[in-house]
């Protein structure tokens, strides 16, 4: 076999086959393989245990745009069955997340260190405002960190050129060269005038190959050959051992920065004109489905969403509620299509037995007109009696026929009524299950969103009408233990647990929210400060009498709460902040209380 032409697919899988039914080796995926492959004179490839890292996928953690995007990249690689995705996930994932960026130890050192130490040009003064600028500027805490930590090498960087000979105890402070960085040429130390120049040479090499493998390669993501190019040039810095070569590379660099200039813009373009199609869909579909109900919960959301800056948490989050709410939908809509269909049987049917009915007592009638023609015509006595006999039989015919068609149809009557209340309830969860974007599933809780939404009407309503909107923002006392204890479908059961019990002692015109974890905000219109403490007092006093039952065992939750009444036109978030700082309070003075704001 080795000496002819290779086995094209075809012959291969017949070969395959027919080796298996000689052997007798049971056709099974592995056997298959063996065989097939025993044939191709080639080992196996060890096969893709699919399935396995899907349940991997499944289980990570999605907190934030780095382990978002990981997960996603994770997800691709699994799709194609590809290990090398998976493992350039990984390694993104790990290159980013890696001891370097999430050391704060040795970047706190590090910044007392460059605090202490005297930097050209840089007052303390001036050191502190760029220092509160980082700190204070947005973004998530990875982004904070890489600035922070740039904001670092910048300082140390003026420091080393400041000091010139007593360089050697800020060496700790700058960056060390990545191992596979080369060493400083030669020629270059020996021409430079210190050997800082060369460490700054360095650096910046180091971030130009960083620049090209991480930030360009997403850019030009979907532009191969620039990217091929970006990969090529990246390869020729951090090989670059002097400053002559660096040079030749720089050409090549510019020609490509301007190139990947035309691919971002090109990107942020097409960013806006989708985003913008979004807009315009949207807005086009809640015009179209005023009346819907089914629809306008979902509507909402995206819209919400695409009106304020995107973010691949919030992205995911709203994902995540659609393909609920999507399920749901599709299983109540599909059982509304079966009692719809069962309602349409049942009036088919209803329609046959009318028509049989009126058929029979149409037949009776005119059966009774040519009796009463027999009789008109009866020449005697006996005629007669035999006339009357036959009357007597039809009637008694179609009196059963009748009593038998009634009873039917009243049966038939009832069960298209019961028919008609299933649509009916189905239309009504149908419309409800849209709502669900806005509801927690764990608790029945409003979620964010809808807190927003609940938020959004009571101020509002205190527009409208004098009166007073309290806040109270509680948080569930050692919550972490009791999972830790009893388990996490334990933890999940007191929340529903406590969830319940506030929604049973508050009044019908408050409003529970899930704000985050094991955090709860309750609205408390008409309330003044005082009355809402004395309602959340109450609502500890409930737990102490409902317990939370964990396999028949009692256990006590208990919160620590603040309460806030929302000042004259104060921003309702501005008081949810200050509920906040007294509920932190109750937790420093001891826990289970209510502190008032
Ligand atoms: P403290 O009294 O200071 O509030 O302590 P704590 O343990 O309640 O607070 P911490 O913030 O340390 O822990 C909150 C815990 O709540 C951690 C997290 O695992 C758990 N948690 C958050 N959301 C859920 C959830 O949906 N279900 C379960 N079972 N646990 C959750
Ligand atoms: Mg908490
Ligand atoms: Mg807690």
């Amino acid at each position: 076999m080795a000496d002819s032409a290779p086995l094209s697919e075809t012959e291969l899988t017949r070969e395959t086959l027919r080796r298996l039914a000689s052997k007798k080796i049971p056709a099974t995926p592995d056997n298959y393989r063996a065989v097939y492959f025993e044939i191709l004179g080639a080992p196996a490839p060890a096969s893709f245990p699919e399935r396995e890292l899907k349940g991997l996928l499944a289980g990570l953690p999605r907190n934030g745009p780095e382990q978002l995007r990981f997960a996603r990249q994770f997800e691709a690689g699994v799709a194609k069955g590809s290990w090398e995705g998976i493992g350039s996930a990984l390694s993104e994932f790990l290159g980013k997340s890696g001891s370097e960026s999430h050391n704060w130890p040795s970047l706190i050192r590090e910044l007392l260190l460059q605090l202490e130490t005297h930097h050209a040009g840089l007052t303390a003064a001036k050191k502190k405002e760029a220092l509160d600028r980082v700190l204070s500027g947005s973004g998530s805490p990875e982004l904070q960190l890489g600035r922070l930590q740039a904001l670092m090498r910048s300082w140390s960087q003026n420091a080393f050129i400041d000091r010139g000979d007593t360089v050697a105890p800020m060496l700790d402070a700058v960056p060390a060269p990545t191992p596979s960085a080369p060493a400083p040429a030669p020629e270059r130390s020996a021409s430079s005038p210190s050997s800082g120049w060369q460490l700054g040479t360095n650096e910046l090499r180091e971030i130009i190959v960083q620049l090209l493998d991480n930030t360009l390669s997403i850019v030009l993501r979907d532009s191969p050959d620039l990217a091929a190019e970006a990969a090529e040039i990246s390869r020729s810095v951090h090989a670059a051992q002097t400053a002559e070569a660096l040079d030749g590379i720089s050409e090549r660099l510019k020609k490509l920065s301007y190139r990947a200039l035309f691919v971002a813009e090109d990107q942020s373009e097409l960013s806006a004109a989708l985003m913008h199609l979004v807009q315009l869909i949207i807005d086009n579909i809640s015009e179209l489905v005023v009346e819907d109900q089914w629809l306008t919960g979902q509507i909402k959301v995206v819209r919400d969403l695409i009106l304020q800056p995107l973010s691949l948490r919030r992205i995911d989050d709203v994902e995540r509620r659609m393909k609920d709410v999507i399920v749901k939908q599709s299983s109540l809509k599909k059982s509304l299509h079966e009692a719809n269909d069962r309602l349409k049987f049942m009036l088919a049917t209803f329609v046959d037995r009318l028509a049989d009915f009126s058929e029979a007592t149409g037949d009776y009638h005119s059966k009774i007109e040519g009796y009463s023609e027999k009789i008109s015509k009866a020449g005697n006595i006996a005629e007669l009696t035999e006339v009357l006999d036959e009357v007597m039989r039809a009637t008694r015919v179609v009196q059963v026929n009748a009593a038998r068609s009634r009873d039917e149809l009243s049966t038939m009557r009832s069960r298209v009524n019961d028919a008609e209340e299933v649509v009916a309830r189905l239309q009504t969860e149908l419309s409800s299950a849209s709502e669900l974007v806005r509801l927690d599933q764990l608790t029945g809780a409003l979620n964010r969103k809808g807190l927003d939404d609940a938020l959004e009407k009571e101020i509002a309503r205190l527009k409208r009408q004098s009166g007073t909107l309290s806040l109270a923002l509680l948080d569930i006392d050692n919550f972490k233990k009791l999972n830790d204890t009893l388990g996490h479908v334990a933890g999940d059961a007191a929340l529903v647990h406590l969830s319940k019990v506030v929604r049973e002692t508050v009044r019908p015109q408050d409003t529970l929210a899930r704000y985050g974890g094991e955090e709860f905000v309750v609205l408390l219109p008409n309330t003044s400060v005082e009355d809402g403490v004395a309602v959340m007092t109450r609502v500890q006093r409930e737990l102490t009498r409902e317990f939370f039952l964990n396999n028949n065992e009692k256990v006590l939750i208990t919160f620590s709460c603040g309460v806030a009444e929302i000042r004259n036109a104060e921003d309702p978030y501005e008081a949810l902040k200050r509920a906040d700082g007294a509920m932190y309070l109750a937790k420093r003075v001891g826990k289970n209380r209510v502190v008032p704001a």
